[in-house]
């Protein structure tokens, strides 16, 4: 590697995926390095979404039936899409709710507390959107989050290691959410390894995918992963509150879910309207309510890019980005105490760079004001993300460059070091 402009561009030169580029609106002048908080609008999303509404304008209410894309069978559309990226058949998908409702939905689905085995184990690193579901579905149950909420602990407040959350896996453990991809750190947990662990335990395991969907492939059904939930809006570019996905294992169909609702009613029989409700076969029976039909228009366009291209295609360049982004991090800043707090073997790195700084606040405003997207996760961490489908070598280049400008003329200093109210 060479930290010369000319080397990014020779990169950028035999990028197959670099045309893919031209799909989306990119911001002028910017380097959007924040794909994994919110994706980028493409061109083929904005047809999908306007097609959709097209629909509405044309049918009224016969959209649900006529139109380009039936608002009844969209969902199904969608999940069949999907499905290759989570490594599922297209019936152990659903793309309904969000992260956090489908969690609730899970949760309420899968955790059958028995005897002695009535805890939760979770780990602290995680969103903590997902430790505030999992602590009221315990509450629903009666029971203490404090005591039935069991935390692995990170040994160095970044990541976690394999045999902590194996050794975690006590006999009074019902049920184990874990993330598949750390969303400060960026760290890989090994799914299929985890699963085996908490099978042979008897214990249900489930994953978040938010942070690895559409950027590293899965394989679920292969891993025996009992269930998983993941949002559409990050590296999936499916607009802000995108409709959500979730994967139950075939294995677990027949059973009820946790939450009922009409949409998850067998689709022959939804408008049956029987007082009994007759549930999907599939992964169906997770849906609640009435879809919402234009947070779920994005995807199909956008999801037509990720079948064109292929995650492993994806995977490949994602990590050729962000090895070079260490480089070039390494090699130019240098004097600037930058802690590269990802992990470095590409099994373990996800889609992203962290990178902890004591001035971690006022660095990424100052970024933003000299055209790079970061973002910030308290108390001291950057996250850059750039994203295969529309980020190049060269942005890669100058938000090193840029962020080396700032360190060397103190620019950040101008400001406070504080985050604003969304970070
Ligand atoms: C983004 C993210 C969420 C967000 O949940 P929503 O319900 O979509 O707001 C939850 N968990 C993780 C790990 C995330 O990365």
């Amino acid at each position: 590697m060479d930290i010369a402009l000319h080397y990014a561009k020779k990169l950028d030169n035999q990028d197959i995926l670099n045309r893919y580029r031209d799909e989306f609106y990119l911001l002028p002048d910017i380097m959007y390095m924040d794909g994994n908080s919110l994706g980028l609008l493409s061109k083929r999303a904005e047809l999908s979404l306007l097609s959709i509404l097209d629909s509405w304008k044309k049918y009224g209410i016969d959209g649900w039936t006529q139109g380009e894309h039936p608002w009844y069978y969209f969902s199904e559309t969608l999940s069949e899409m999907c499905a290759p990226l989570v490594g599922a058949m297209k019936e152990e998908v659903m793309i309904t709710g969000s992260t956090t409702t489908n969690l609730h939905q899970l949760v309420a689905s899968f955790y059958r507390p028995e005897g002695k085995r009535t805890k939760i184990l979770v780990d602290e690193l995680n969103f903590p959107s997902d430790l505030y579901a999992i602590s009221s579905q315990l509450l629903l149950h009666g029971y203490n989050p404090e005591e039935h909420m069991k935390f692995v602990k990170s040994r160095d407040g970044n990541t976690l290691i394999e045999e902590d959350i194996i050794e975690s896996m006590t006999d009074d453990i019902a049920l184990i959410v874990l993330p598949s991809v750390l969303y400060r750190s960026g760290q890989i947990l090994n799914l299929k390894a985890l699963t085996k662990a908490a099978h042979e335990r008897n214990i249900i395991i489930g994953f978040d995918l938010c942070h690895s969907i559409g950027s590293i492939p899965h394989y679920v059904d292969d891993w025996n992963v009992d269930f998983a939930f993941w949002c559409n809006y990050k590296h999936l570019n499916g607009g802000p509150g995108a409709v959500g996905g979730l994967f139950v294992n075939r294995k677990h169909f027949g059973q009820k879910p946790g939450l009922a609702g009409w949409f998850g009613s067998h689709k022959e029989k939804q408008f049956d309207l029987e007082t009994e409700m007759s549930p999907a076969p599939d992964a169906g029976a997770y849906q609640i309510g009435t879809p919402n039909i234009l947070s779920a228009a994005p995807l199909y366009g956008s999801l037509q890019m990720f079948a064109e291209v292929g995650i492993e295609a994806i995977r490949e360049k994602s990590l050729k980005l962000t090895d070079y982004m260490m480089y070039l991090i390494k090699e130019e800043l240098r004097d600037f105490h930058f802690k590269i707090a990802n992990p470095v073997d590409h099994e373990e790195r996800g889609g992203h760079i962290y990178l902890v700084h004591e001035e971690a606040a006022r660095i990424c405003k100052a970024l933003k004001e000299h055209q790079v997207i970061p973002d910030f996760r308290s108390p001291n961490g950057i996250r850059l993300a750039p994203v295969a489908l529309y980020n190049s070598f060269e942005d890669v280049w100058n938000t090193v460059q840029i962020l080396k400008k700032i360190m060397t003329e103190e620019t950040y200093k101008k400001y406070e070091n504080k985050r604003d109210v969304v970070a």
